[in-house]
């Protein structure tokens, strides 16, 4: 999209690098431009009134001057920094894994509203202290669902037949379940799918945040949730999601700890 001289536009800021001597190059997310980088000049300075600002996982209005490159962000104003979820490491560590996915995930300058809103949405539940990993089974499937790879769960993706509710496979390459005849046919590895599975991804593509905190399943029956969705995100993105080990770390740090107490 052509964007104009001077254009201010919300965002919320996904990451930073370090750039020369004291400046960075911003990626943010914005409703209607979809991802941006952005040069933030003289930021890492003490005095840069922009700096505070354009931290990771802020919501900012940004004022931006087009660049020969990438353009240029010239002044912030942040309109929420979500504190308490920098104030608690294993929040964070989901924030953070909220925007690598975001950021992974999202073309440069390709606006996708609903992503947006998604993101600001799961940082607010995050906010209000959700404890559920289920925020990050739903964040991850209504993501796939808004950048195109909507899980099919419902009609065999290699005969097409509709599936009533069984034990299944599942195929990363064709993006969803198969049917038992056909679990001999699709290229590449396939992964159990079983009825209980199944239930809760049909239930997380289906229903609203609000039904799913009040969904309560095993810790097991979790895994092989999170299992089934990192591996189809691993292999759309073709490689690791950093920010996961990261988090995976986090969490078996507090678990020590509290073994330790
Ligand atoms: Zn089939």
């Amino acid at each position: 999209m052509d964007r104009p001289k001077l254009y201010k536009t919300e965002a919320i800021v996904l990451k930073h690098i370090p750039l020369g001597e004291a400046d960075r190059i911003l990626t943010v997310y914005t409703p209607e431009l979809g991802k941006l980088r952005l040069v933030a000049k003289g930021v890492r300075r003490p005095t840069s009134k922009l700096g505070g600002h354009v931290e990771p996982l802020n919501h900012v209005t940004l004022s931006v001057a087009r660049g020969q490159n990438l353009d240029i962000a010239t002044q912030g104003q942040t309109l929420h920094s979500f504190r308490s979820v920098r104030e608690d490491l294993r929040s964070l560590s989901w924030g953070f894994y909220i925007a690598d996915l975001v950021d992974q995930f999202a073309p440069d300058e390709s606006p996708n509203f609903h992503l947006f809103e998604l993101m600001l949405r799961a940082l607010g539940w995050l906010e209000k202290g959700t404890q559920t990993e289920l925020l990050l089974r739903f964040f991850e499937m209504r993501l796939l669902g808004y950048t195109g790879y909507q899980p099919e769960l419902y009609w065999c993706v290699e005969c097409r037949r509709h599936l009533d509710p069984g034990n299944y496979a599942f195929s990363c390459s064709l993006g969803g379940v198969t049917c038992s005849s056909c679990e001999d046919r699709p290229e590449g590895s396939l992964l159990p799918a079983s009825l209980n599975t199944m239930k809760v991804l049909r239930f997380l593509q289906r229903e609203e945040y609000t039904a799913v905190t009040a969904l309560h399943i095993s810790v097991s029956l979790h895994r092989e949730v999170e299992r089934l969705l990192s591996t189809y995100i691993r292999y759309l993105l073709e490689r690791e999601v950093k920010s996961a080990s990261f988090m995976k770390v986090v969490a078996s740090e507090m678990a020590a700890l509290q073994l330790g107490e």
